[in-house]
């Protein structure tokens, strides 16, 4: 039967297989259908997958050269644009919209013979932590059903831990890889802001979107990383800069990374005590095993929450008046509405709660006379944390976090509280907010049977050293084993 443990091997196994990418389209299609309970897919494209496949295989048994990503099995969220496929960010507003154009990492994927076999399930226009803000249900964990696979990009998790797929694709704007990575056992990078391109890419609050990958192994992310990364036209937002090598992340020079920690973070009191605990205890082992560790004295951890929200849902409110029944998808059309009430109740009627919530939330912090209260205070708040977090880049190169103060919430847990909700991304949105890369490591498993792990950081650009000091770090104290599904 077929397995997959990574691209490395899966590609030995096509060059002694001619059928090898039909075989393995086969087997997700049959690993869907079977784990069809989990939500995690609110479309597949078998029929266009199975062709491309086979195409493929015909492609490599001829002897033409082959892409870096051959037969690779990828889903995407839905959220990024797949030309002339449906594209609803789980809204009910876009339910019957049709993708114009790829994304650009869409056409850098199939530019590397990847094949998308669908799209996932998510938080309605990437707002929540569970993917219970779907309008089109929620996404169940893999590891325990009873459980959510955290969010937003919920059913992108799942695909990959409940192999699915082979990789895919999320977005993180506050943790919506990293924290889902986290709650479902696999890892989760969103790089860079600036490194991969947004363009086709729904958007959320546009100063912290970032589209970022998950896998089950660090040279996956790496590879992946290298095939949708680096400048794009499209996107002004994207670096300049040539993406270095990540194939060297095999590289063993993590020992020589200085790593510090926030030290308030370790001991917050929203931190779950069984993680708190192993998670010293880790930090303790780096210092033992001849890493340099540092605790960092980190002040603002309890204003980063806010000072997020209030800047994405100004972002958002902004982002989302597109949607408003003329240019997009669904509207809600009666004969006789004027104008302003066919506004009105098509974005009443369209949007979710959470969603209308924030755009809610957003338009008042932007609003004269609370503007300066809120929007720019956050803004100073964010200037600070960038000031900070560079000079803390200046002594050391590695930061680590916990990725979520808990492991993954029972299903109905948190709905009601939109505030408990909202602080569970405290070591998340960090990144986000000051725009540096970040990493999910399935380390370790709690006694509730859940996986958890680290979060591991560096300076702006620096993936490969994080890439790197991930796998260093996998290698050595990774205990957590994915239960096979
Ligand atoms: N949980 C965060 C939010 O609801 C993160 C979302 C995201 O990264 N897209 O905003």
């Amino acid at each position: 039967m077929f397995s997959f443990t990574s691209i490395e091997n899966y590609h030995s196994f096509l060059a002694t297989n001619p059928d090898g990418c039909t075989t393995a389209i086969k087997y997700y299609l049959s690993q869907i259908e079977k784990h069809a309970d989990l939500n995690a897919f609110l479309e597949v494209f078998a029929d266009e997958a199975l062709l491309k496949a086979k195409a493929l295989d015909e492609k490599r048994n001829s002897g033409q050269p082959t892409g870096k990503l051959h037969g690779v099995v990828v889903a995407l969220k839905d959220i990024i644009s797949y030309k002339d496929h449906r594209l609803s960010a789980s809204s009910k507003i876009l339910e019957d919209f049709r993708a114009i154009y790829n994304a650009t990492v869409v056409d850098r994927l199939l530019a590397e013979d990847a094949i998308i076999i669908g799209r996932n399930n998510c938080d309605e226009f990437a707002m929540g932590s569970t993917n219970e803000n779907s309008a089109f249900g929620n996404v169940l964990n893999p590891i325990s059903r009873s459980r959510v696979p955290g969010g937003s990009s919920g059913g992108s998790a799942v695909a990959v831990s409940a192999n699915l797929c082979m990789i895919s694709l999320g977005s993180d704007t506050g943790g919506s890889v990293r924290q889902p990575a986290d709650f479902c056992g696999i890892i989760g990078l969103k790089p860079t802001y600036g490194r991969v391109s947004r363009f086709g890419l729904i958007a959320y609050g546009s100063s912290f979107d970032q589209i970022g990958i998950f896998a089950k192994t660090i040279p996956d992310v790496a590879l992946t990383l290298q095939v949708i990364g680096g400048h794009d036209r499209f996107d002004n937002t994207t670096s300049k800069r040539i993406q270095p090598d990540y194939q060297l992340v095999e590289e063993n020079s993590a020992k020589k990374l200085k790593i510090g920690y926030f030290k308030d973070a370790f001991f917050h009191q929203s931190l779950d005590e069984e993680i708190g605990v192993r998670l010293r205890s880790f930090i303790e082992s780096l210092g033992e095993d001849g890493f340099l560790v540092e605790p960092i004295d980190f002040e603002y951890l309890d204003y980063i929450v806010p000072a997020y929200y209030v800047l994405t849902t100004a972002e958002a409110s902004s982002n989302l008046s597109r949607f408003d029944g003329v240019r997009y998808g669904y509207r809600d059309h009666k004969n006789g509405l004027s104008l302003r009430e066919f506004y009105k109740k098509t974005r009443s009627t369209g949007f979710g709660k959470e969603v209308k919530r924030r755009i809610l939330l957003g338009t008042f912090v932007l609003s004269t006379g609370y503007y300066d209260a809120y929007f720019a205070k956050a803004q100073q708040v964010r200037k600070m944390l960038i000031d900070k977090t560079e000079l803390i880049f200046n002594d050391l190169d590695v930061i680590i976090l916990p990725t979520s103060p808990s492991t993954a919430f029972a299903i109905g847990e948190k709905t009601n509280d939109p505030i408990a909700m909202y602080l569970a991304d405290i070591y998340t949105v960090y990144a986000n907010l000051t725009g540096i890369p970040a990493i999910s490591l399935p380390l370790f498993q709690h006694s509730n049977g859940m996986p958890f792990g680290i979060q591991a950081m560096t300076s702006r650009f620096k993936e490969l050293s994080l890439l790197q000091f991930s796998q260093q770090i996998i290698r050595q104290y990774k205990s957590y084993e994915n239960p096979t599904l």
